[in-house]
């Protein structure tokens, strides 16, 4: 299957999901996670009329950034706070933000910058090691320390699927990110604007739009699996 085909292929797909369930959002954003991959595949995806794309590192982020500005870029993978002065202003969004520390230097950043930074709160749903996000109970408070950060924009909330055989097994994962997400919203405090529930890989994106997800994040999908040097 070629690039173009593939991207045809997520967005029957996407289309389907949202036809059979209830909570789907009415918009889903595909973001094409082009991680590994070179530049050719991406402008391929761009002649495909794929507008945006995700990295997960800053270093392969920013030059290819800069050879298609035009594309929408986001920010994926967990971010260090010593790379945050190379990424501000390059981004649509910023997937990945789950600590206080994180948020200071991205304030700081941006306000040196005279720039507002967009971000999503990352979310560990299931609690593993592994992976990085805050757990559920800390959500609601740092939401609120988010006040003092007015360079900074919460527009959503993100989460990983657990590594799961059945991808079945995910559903309570993302239907509880979808009550978070609401619960949030509901609170309308006045430096968010929760619009965003960025959830759903390759495997499990279908069940993540059931769920409500408007931006998925599909990388292997798309452009093969990936194969780390
Ligand atoms: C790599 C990655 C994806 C895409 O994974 P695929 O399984 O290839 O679709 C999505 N989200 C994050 C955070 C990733 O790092």
């Amino acid at each position: 299957m070629s690039i173009a085909q593939a991207l045809e292929q997520i967005k029957v797909n996407i289309a389907a999901a949202q036809e059979r369930s209830p909570y789907a959002a009415p918009q889903v954003k595909l973001l094409a996670v082009s991680k590994t991959k070179p530049l050719e595949m991406i402008r391929e995806a761009w002649s495909a009329g794929q507008r945006c794309f995700g990295e997960n590192r800053v270093q392969e982020l920013l030059p290819k950034q800069e050879a298609l500005p035009e594309a929408e870029w986001h920010l994926i993978g967990h971010l260090q706070t010593n790379k945050v002065k190379y990424i501000i202003g390059k981004t649509a969004l910023i997937h990945s933000l789950d600590s206080l520390t994180l948020a200071a230097e991205i304030e700081k950043r941006s306000a040196a910058a005279d720039c507002l930074s967009h971000c999503l709160v990352q979310v560990n749903i299931a609690e593993e090691d592994s992976k990085s996000g805050l757990l559920v109970p800390e959500l609601a408070d740092f939401m609120c320390a988010m006040a003092d950060y007015p360079h900074i924009r919460i527009c959503g909330l993100m989460t990983i699927g657990p590594n799961v055989d059945n991808a079945e097994e995910i559903r309570p994962v993302f239907a509880q990110l979808r009550k978070l997400f609401l619960r949030e919203q509901q609170r309308n405090l006045p430096y968010t604007d929760l619009k965003w529930l960025s959830m759903g890989m390759s495997g499990d994106y279908e069940i993540a739009v059931e769920e409500g997800a408007n931006i998925v994040r599909v990388g292997s999908s798309i452009f093969g699996i990936r194969h780390y040097i």
